[in-house]
């Protein structure tokens, strides 16, 4: 009979740390027996999930995963067009959703629905629920491992890292900043999503979920302009957004604080330390580009609960066998994502005009050649199957 308090706990209830958390439940013999530790402090972006500004892109994938959980939010806008271009030099590509045969290519929610959404799921699921100070890792040996959170500690026979921050140092400092507003175009045009990448970032323009013709804005430009952009009056950071943009739907006024996002890359080598397994952006964290991030979190939870099912049969034994499956697995998933976003962030921002030409007729190419459009959308829309 096992001594520890839990199989597994799950440090963090972000949506990758929750939908890990409704995934194990209906693998688990005992899904009382799996803990979901949720600090009760605003996240590393300084909010707590209900304030949280974020819209998120979710792909077909991820969402037929979320609906399936229960943990779908009832507002989503639909994306079925996604139009890629470069300010100022030639190139571009559209994608349609009857490329790929599928009723949309995905679609816009919102970061705090997302979550009360899940967070409404795992409390009708059986799993344990743990409010409290930020839990952490304290030691593990041969049966189990150690948590604390706050004055309290738990012995657990595996334990998730799902907090959303990578215990290394970051990779890659982007001189990138990501501001996060909404606007309303004065001509929508209802399930588009564009992604026009600047000399400064891209900058996506997104359907809102709120409603028909709002949009959702996230403008990655240097840290100099954000700071500049972020003082700005509505109307003047309207005009700029516009300028920036273009035309394509008209003139955007934006209608919302703006608020902004530091952007890294953190990608450790391994997500497995003993007993111990990162997943979501715990495990990777990427630049926003094309809305990987938690796409990529939600195919973690879905692989790691794939790879845990047998051991939870008897978990007095030692995972490491479930892991080595999940670490081989999810290696090149994780690792072609995060070397394609970095590429995409950076491609079009070296000011190289050789570069930035090769980058628009690799848009165009990818426009007119179908097969070369294929591979690229269907990574970014469901990731690496093995
Ligand atoms: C500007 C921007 C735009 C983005 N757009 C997209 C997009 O369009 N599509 C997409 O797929 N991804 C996008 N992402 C990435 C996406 O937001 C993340 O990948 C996703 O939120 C990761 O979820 P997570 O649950 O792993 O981590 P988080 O969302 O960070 O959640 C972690 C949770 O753990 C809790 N926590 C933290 N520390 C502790 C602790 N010590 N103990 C217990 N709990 C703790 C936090 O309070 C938080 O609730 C974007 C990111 C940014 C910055």
């Amino acid at each position: 009979m096992s001594q520890n308090d839990f199989d597994i706990a799950i440090l963090g209830g972000g949506p990758t740390g929750c939908a890990l958390a409704l995934l194990l439940a209906r693998v688990s013999p005992r899904p009382e027996r799996i803990a979901l530790l949720q600090a009760d402090h605003q996240g590393r972006y300084g909010y707590t999930p209900e304030q949280d500004p974020r819209v998120l892109a979710i792909n077909h994938g991820s969402r037929v995963l979320l609906e399936s959980l229960k943990g779908f939010p009832h507002q989503a806008a639909l994306i079925q067009t996604i139009h890629v271009s470069q300010r100022g030099r030639l190139g571009r590509t559209v994608i349609h959703h009857t490329d790929f045969k599928v009723p949309q290519l995905g679609c816009v929610v919102r970061y705090a629905s997302l979550h009360a959404q899940l967070v409404t799921a795992v409390a009708q699921s059986g799993v344990t629920v743990l409010n409290g100070p930020a839990a952490r890792i304290n030691a593990q040996d041969q049966s189990s491992i150690e948590i604390c959170q706050g004055e309290q500690r738990i012995r657990a026979g595996l334990a998730v890292q799902a907090d959303g921050k990578p215990d290394t140092e970051s990779t890659r400092q982007y001189a990138q900043m990501a501001l996060i507003t909404h606007a309303q175009a004065s001509l929508p045009r209802p399930g588009w999503a564009f992604e026009r990448f600047t000399q400064e970032g891209p900058l996506a323009v997104l359907p809102h979920p709120d409603a028909a013709g709002q949009q959702s804005i996230v403008w990655c430009c240097t840290p100099e302009r954000a700071r500049a952009l972020s003082q700005r009056s509505p109307e003047d950071f309207s005009l700029a957004l516009t300028h920036m943009f273009g035309t394509r739907l008209g003139h955007l006024s934006v209608n919302q604080p703006v608020t902004a996002f530091p952007l890294i890359l953190n990608m450790p080598q391994t997500a497995v330390d003993g007993r111990a397994v990162a997943i979501g952006n715990a495990a990777q964290t990427l630049h926003p580009v094309a809305g990987q991030g938690l796409n990529l979190g939600l195919r973690d939870a879905a692989a790691l609960a794939f790879s845990l099912q047998h051991w939870l049969e008897s978990p007095t034994r030692s995972p490491a066998q479930a892991l080595a499956v999940f670490e081989r697995v999810r290696g090149p998933d994780r690792q072609i994502t995060a070397r394609l976003t970095d590429v995409m962030s950076r491609i079009f921002t070296t000011r190289w005009p050789i570069v930035e030409h090769v980058a628009g007729l690799a848009l165009l190419g990818m426009d007119v050649i179908p097969a070369l459009r294929a591979p690229l959308t269907r990574h970014l829309l469901q990731g690496m199957r093995l």
